[in-house]
């Protein structure tokens, strides 16, 4: 996909996407803003506060929630924008961002620092091991010390706690490592919309915590079985089509693993014998009509997935 600017765009009533371009630091990255009738969830704040002005506006004085698809730079530096959200992440994404240094971050301020400008990570005060449910149409009671106000420095700890029968506007935050280890997506029950971070990307995934493939891959069959629209991190708006095809390249390189592990192929000649060009002609095709920088971005993250999954699976 080829855009210069950002984009806002209606996915359908009360769902909400927001790009932004990064330029030749990767595919342009979605955030989703799920609107409820007393509270919003964005999932992603991307690059800085700049990015989420609209979303932040649009949220009026509705409770916002804000929960990370993982801690890569490009999913969590706008927070900022929002005034005393209720940050959600898995509790792995905590420790990332809790992480001294973050050198892939610090090379996008020292070439692109307009691109990140005025992003900060903000740390979740509420995090989860394998899911955590939100309800859009209600307000939460906090706990007790917090005493219900909405004052930024009250809410460092908060747990929010609901009451009563679930509304209709119900939003399923799941964990589904694979990208990474602290990934994870949210459901809109609802609409059936699945934001599924780096857990889905069109054509294929970064594989970055190839030990969770076989967890990965059973998510994504379970959730194109119930999902009806995907908004992936990088790539256009898609039906669970493209979970099926996530799934069907993460089996591809699992093979491909097994096999030259049984031939004794040395990792170095893995691109050689099993590159894109070579191995998926389909996925070839798709990047044929893609931006020239994408479609290099792209033949670079299929090499570094086969040496990745080489080093953890042979
Ligand atoms: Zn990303």
């Amino acid at each position: 996909m080829s855009l210069s600017g950002p984009l806002f765009r209606r996915v359908e009533e009360g769902v909400f996407t927001y790009l932004r371009p990064l330029g030749k630091h990767g595919p342009a990255v979605a955030s989703v803003l799920f609107m409820g009738t007393e509270s919003v969830l964005a999932f992603d704040t991307l690059c800085g506060p700049r990015d989420m002005t609209f979303f932040s506006k649009m949220a009026g004085d509705r409770q916002v929630y804000v929960a990370y698809s993982h801690a890569d730079w490009d999913h969590c530096l706008g927070t900022g924008a929002f005034s005393a959200p209720v940050v959600i992440a898995h509790e792995f994404a905590r420790g990332r961002l809790l992480a001294p240094v973050h050198p892939d971050l610090e090379t996008v301020r020292r070439e692109s620092p307009d691109l990140v400008a005025g992003g900060e990570f903000v740390l979740p005060c509420l995090t989860f091991t394998n899911s955590l449910a939100l309800d859009l149409e209600r307000v939460p009671h906090w706990v007790p010390g917090d005493s219900g106000r909405r004052r930024q420095g009250a809410l460092r700890h908060v747990q929010p706690v609901l009451t009563g029968d679930p509304s209709g506007r119900r939003i399923e935050i799941r964990h589904l490592p694979g990208h990474t280890a602290d990934s994870c997506v949210a459901y809109d029950v609802a609409t059936g919309v699945l934001a599924a971070g780096d857990a889905a990307e069109d054509p294929f995934p970064s594989i970055g915590d190839p030990r969770s493939l076989q967890v990965w891959i059973s998510g994504l069959m379970e959730w194109a079985a119930r999902a009806r629209t995907v908004i992936p991190g990088h790539g256009p708006v898609s039906g669970p089509e493209l979970l099926k095809r996530n799934a069907q390249y993460l089996r591809a390189v699992m093979g491909i693993i097994k096999e030259a592990a049984s031939k004794g192929l040395p990792p170095e000649n893995l691109d050689d014998e099993y590159g894109l060009q070579k191995a998926f002609p389909e996925i070839m095709e798709r990047l044929s009509s893609m931006d020239p920088r994408d479609r290099e971005f792209y033949l670079e993250t299929h090499r570094e997935n086969l040496f990745r999954a080489w080093s953890a699976l042979s």
